[in-house]
C-alpha cells in the first residue's frame, strides 16, 4: 500500500487534471498535502431557539414553510424572494437575495433551515444560507462547517467535498507520528481521530481536543527542528573549548567596582559552562534595561582573552560602542589586554593597523557597529561574538561575523525580553539565559504623564532635580523621513531650554553631529559638567549615566512601547530615586493605552506583554521580515504555552540517544532529513 505521501491527488474521486494543477498553487501536492489542508475556521450551522437571539445576531434556526413564496425582481438579474416561515412559537419573513431557484421548492408545511441576519423588530431575517433536510443534499444543518483557504475555480464546497472524499477513501491510513510516550503524557488524541475532526467537527469540545492535538503536532514538529540541530551542533563539537580556570575568573569578578548581584553570578555561569564545552555556543542573554548585562557580557570576552582567543562585540550605535570603550578599558586596565574600537568614523589610517592588529592577535578585543562586519575585518582567533540589543542586527550580519572566525561562540544581548523569548523560542535554536534582578538598592522609575500645557512645571522638575545636584535627559522623537527637521526639532528643544535656564550647562547630541562631536557632548554629560541633555532618540540605547535621574520624553504618543521603555531605562541606574515624565497629547486611544502602560508599570516583561496585546503578533514582530514561521493551526501568542511545552518536550526526546538510533523514531527522523534545514547532514 502506497503512504498517503506518495499518492497523488488524481487517486481522489471528483479531482481532475485541472483541478489538481490548482491545488498545487496551494501548496498541496499529495493526498497527505491535502488532509493536512485544515480549515482556519468553521461556520457555524448549529440551530438555536429565536427566542435566545438578540437582534442583528447570525443565526441558524429550523422552520417549516408557512405562506406562498413571493417574488420581486427588479434590475436585469437581481430578483428579492420572501416567504413566511413558522419558527417556534413565531412567524417569521424570510428574505433571499437572487436565489429565483428556491422559489419552487418552498412548498407548505415543509421543513427548512435558515442562517442569516435575524432583525427583531421586523420579525424578519435575512437568509445567506438554507437548506431543507428532507434533501438528499443537506449537509449543513446542525453542524460546523470548516472554511479553508481557497480560490480560482476551487470553491468552498468543492474543497470540503473532496477533503471528504479523500477522508472517506483514505483516512484509514492516516498513521500516528509523535511519540507515544508524548501522546500518553499529554492525553492527545490519535492522529487519525485528530484530522477527520478538525475538517468534520460535529461537537465543538471534540473539535477543540481534535485542534489542540494538531497544534501540539505542529508545534513539536517545529521545535523538534530546532533542538535536533542544536543537539547536533553539540554532538559535533567544532567550536572553541575555552580553558580557564574559575580562579581567573573569580579573581577578575573580585576587581570590579561592585558584587556582581546573584543573578549575574547565575548567567555568568551558564555561560561559562557553554564556553568551556567544544561545540558553539549560541545563547541569549535577556533582562530589563538596567539589570546589568554589560558587565556579564565583559566577563565572557575576558575568559575568551585568557583562553588565548579573541572577542569582538558588535553594537548599533557608534556612541554605545564609545561608552563601552570606556567601560572596558576601565574594568580591564592592568590585565594587559588590548582593546580596540572600530565604527564607521574611524580614520583609515587607524582603521587598517587594527586590521593588522586583529589579523596578528595583537588586539584582543574589538567593539564596534556594522563597521566590524565589513569584508577586509579578519581575526587571527575570534572565539566569542557578543552583540548588544540585537535587534538591531539582522540574522544575515550576525552569520557574517560568525563565519570570520572559527566557529566562534555567540553570546545576544536584549532588553526586550517576553516577545523576544518568543521569537527565539519560535526560529531560534537558543538556550536563553535570564537576569531577573536589577542591582540592590535600586528603586523603581516613577513615571507620570503630562500634557503639552503642563511645560513649565516640568520645567521646574528639572530646577528641583539639578539643585540637588542630578542631571535630566530631554528626548524629542525622531520624525520618520526626515533627519532634518528631526535635528531642527532637537536644536528648537535646545535653544528653547538653554533660555530657560540661562545659568545651566545644556548639551544637544543628534544624529548630525560627527563623532568627535558626540563624544564631547557625551563626556560633558558623563562627567556632570553639563546638566541637561537634549537629544533624539540616539540615546535610546546602552547609554549609562548614573547620576541622571530625570527623563522627559516629549511627544511621547510618537514612540513605541519599548522604545518608551529603553528611553525610561537611561534613567534609574544610581541609588537615586529617578522619575520619567511623558509629554504628550495622544490622539488615539491606543495612544492613551501607551501611555497608561508606561505609568502602571516599570517591569520591561510586563511592558512587553502589554505591548504585544496592543499590538497584535504581527505588527509587533514585523510580520514577514521578522523569519517567524507560518504555522497552519498554532497561532504564536495564543498558544504559546503549548509552544514552550513543546519545546521542552523537543529538547528532551533529542537528547535522549535512543532518538538517533531506536527505530522508534524512525518517521521523526525522516521527516527532519527531508527538511533543508538539514541538508548533507546524515541523520538515519
Ligand atoms: P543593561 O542590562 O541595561 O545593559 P548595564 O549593564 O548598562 O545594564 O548596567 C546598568 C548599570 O548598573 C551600570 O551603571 C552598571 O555599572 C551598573 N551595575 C551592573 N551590575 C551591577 C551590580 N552588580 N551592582 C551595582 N551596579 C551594577
Ligand atoms: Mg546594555
Amino acid at each position: 500500500m502506497l503512504k498517503l505521501d506518495q499518492l497523488t491527488l488524481k487517486q481522489i474521486k471528483g479531482v481532475s487534471a485541472p483541478k489538481e494543477q490548482e491545488l498545487h498553487a496551494f501548496g498541496v501536492h499529495t493526498v497527505a498535502d491535502l488532509l493536512d489542508y485544515f480549515p482556519f475556521r468553521y461556520e457555524d450551522y448549529r440551530v438555536r431557539e429565536l427566542t435566545d437571539v438578540k437582534d442583528g445576531e447570525k443565526v441558524t434556526v429550523l422552520g417549516h414553510v408557512r405562506g406562498v413564496p413571493v417574488m420581486q425582481r427588479y434590475g436585469r438579474s437581481k430578483s428579492r424572494l420572501t416567504c413566511r416561515v413558522e419558527v417556534g412559537a413565531w412567524l417569521v419573513t424570510a428574505v433571499w437575495f437572487n436565489r429565483t431557484f428556491l422559489q419552487d421548492q418552498l412548498t407548505l408545511g415543509r421543513e427548512i433551515m435558515l442562517t442569516g441576519k435575524w432583525e427583531q423588530q421586523r420579525m424578519q431575517m435575512t437568509v445567506s444560507d438554507s437548506e431543507f433536510p428532507d434533501s438528499k443534499r443537506a449537509a449543513k444543518t446542525g453542524t460546523l462547517q470548516p472554511v479553508y483557504s481557497v480560490g480560482g475555480s476551487v470553491t468552498q464546497t468543492w474543497m470540503r467535498k473532496t477533503i471528504r472524499q479523500a477522508l472517506a477513501q483514505y483516512g484509514a491510513q492516516i498513521g500516528e507520528l509523535l511519540p507515544p510516550s508524548l501522546v500518553d503524557r499529554h492525553r492527545l488524541m490519535g492522529r487519525r481521530e485528530a484530522v477527520e475532526l478538525v475538517h468534520m467537527p460535529g461537537d465543538v469540545q471534540r473539535g477543540q481536543a481534535a485542534r489542540q492535538r494538531l497544534v501540539y503536532e505542529e508545534l513539536f514538529l517545529f521545535q523538534l527542528k530546532l533542538q535536533a540541530y542544536r543537539a547536533l551542533n553539540r554532538k559535533r563539537n567544532n567550536g572553541v573549548a575555552h580553558r580557564i580556570g574559575s580562579e581567573a575568573i573569580r579573581e577578575f569578578a573580585a576587581s570590579l567596582p561592585f558584587e556582581l548581584t546573584d543573578a549575574q553570578k547565575h548567567v555568568v555561569n551558564e555561560i561559562l559552562t557553554d564556553m568551556r564545552r567544544p561545540f558553539a555556543m549560541n545563547r541569549l542573554l535577556q533582562g530589563d534595561v538596567g539589570s546589568g548585562k554589560t558587565v556579564v557580557a565583559i566577563i565572557a570576552l575576558y575568559v575568551a582573552v585568557k583562553a588565548g582567543h579573541q572577542g569582538a562585540l558588535m553594537v548599533p550605535t557608534e556612541i554605545l560602542a564609545e561608552q563601552h570603550m570606556r567601560s572596558l578599558q576601565k574594568l580591564l586596565e592592568g590585565t594587559g589586554i588590548e582593546v580596540a574600537l572600530l565604527t564607521g568614523s574611524t580614520t583609515e589610517r587607524r582603521r587598517r593597523d587594527m586590521l593588522a592588529g586583529l589579523q596578528m592577535g595583537m588586539i584582543h578585543i574589538v567593539i564596534g557597529t556594522h563597521a566590524l562586519i565589513q569584508e577586509d575585518v579578519f581575526f587571527s582567533s575570534l572565539s566569542l561574538v557578543v552583540v548588544d540589543e540585537q535587534h538591531r542586527f539582522g540574522v544575515n550580519q550576525r552569520s557574517v561575523l560568525r563565519r570570520k572566525g572559527l566557529n566562534p561562540d555567540v553570546l545576544t544581548m536584549t532588553a526586550t525580553p517576553i516577545p523576544r523569548t518568543m521569537a527565539i523560542t519560535a526560529f531560534g535554536d537558543m538556550d536563553v539565559s535570564t537576569i531577573k534582578e536589577r542591582p540592590r538598592g535600586r528603586k523603581p522609575i516613577k513615571t507620570y504623564w503630562v500634557k503639552h500645557g503642563m511645560l513649565e512645571r516640568v520645567y521646574s522638575f528639572i530646577r528641583k532635580e539639578v539643585a540637588k545636584g542630578r542631571q535630566a535627559y530631554m528626548i524629542c522623537p525622531l520624525i520618520e523621513e526626515s533627519e532634518k527637521l528631526d535635528v531642527q526639532n532637537a536644536i528648537d528643544l535646545y535653544v528653547q531650554t538653554q533660555q530657560t535656564f540661562p545659568d545651566l550647562q545644556i548639551g544637544l547630541l543628534h544624529g548630525r553631529l560627527s563623532a568627535a562631536e558626540k563624544d564631547s557632548v557625551m563626556n560633558a554629560f558623563g562627567s556632570g559638567e553639563s546638566h541637561v541633555l537634549v537629544a533624539t532618540t540616539v540615546v535610546e540605547v546602552g547609554v549609562d549615566v548614573p547620576n541622571a535621574t530625570l527623563m522627559i520624553i516629549m511627544d511621547a504618543e510618537r514612540f513605541g512601547l519599548s522604545q518608551l521603555h529603553q528611553l525610561r531605562g537611561r534613567v534609574g541606574r544610581g541609588e537615586h530615586q529617578s522619575h520619567c515624565i511623558l509629554v504628550a497629547d495622544p490622539k488615539s486611544e491606543t495612544g492613551r493605552e501607551r501611555m497608561k502602560v508606561m505609568t502602571d508599570t516599570d517591569d520591561g516583561f510586563e511592558v512587553s506583554r502589554r505591548d504585544l496585546e496592543l499590538r497584535g503578533p504581527g505588527e509587533f514582530f514585523g510580520t514577514k521580515q521578522s523569519g517567524l514561521p507560518e504555522f497552519k493551526l498554532a497561532d504564536m501568542v495564543a498558544d504559546y504555552e503549548t509552544l514552550e511545552v513543546a519545546r521542552e518536550d523537543a529538547a528532551e526526546v533529542t537528547a535522549d540517544h535512543d532518538f538517533w538510533t531506536n527505530p522508534q523514531f524512525v518517521n521523526l527522523r525522516q521527516l527532519l532529513q527531508k527538511d533543508p534545514f538539514f541538508q548533507g547532514e546524515q541523520l538515519d
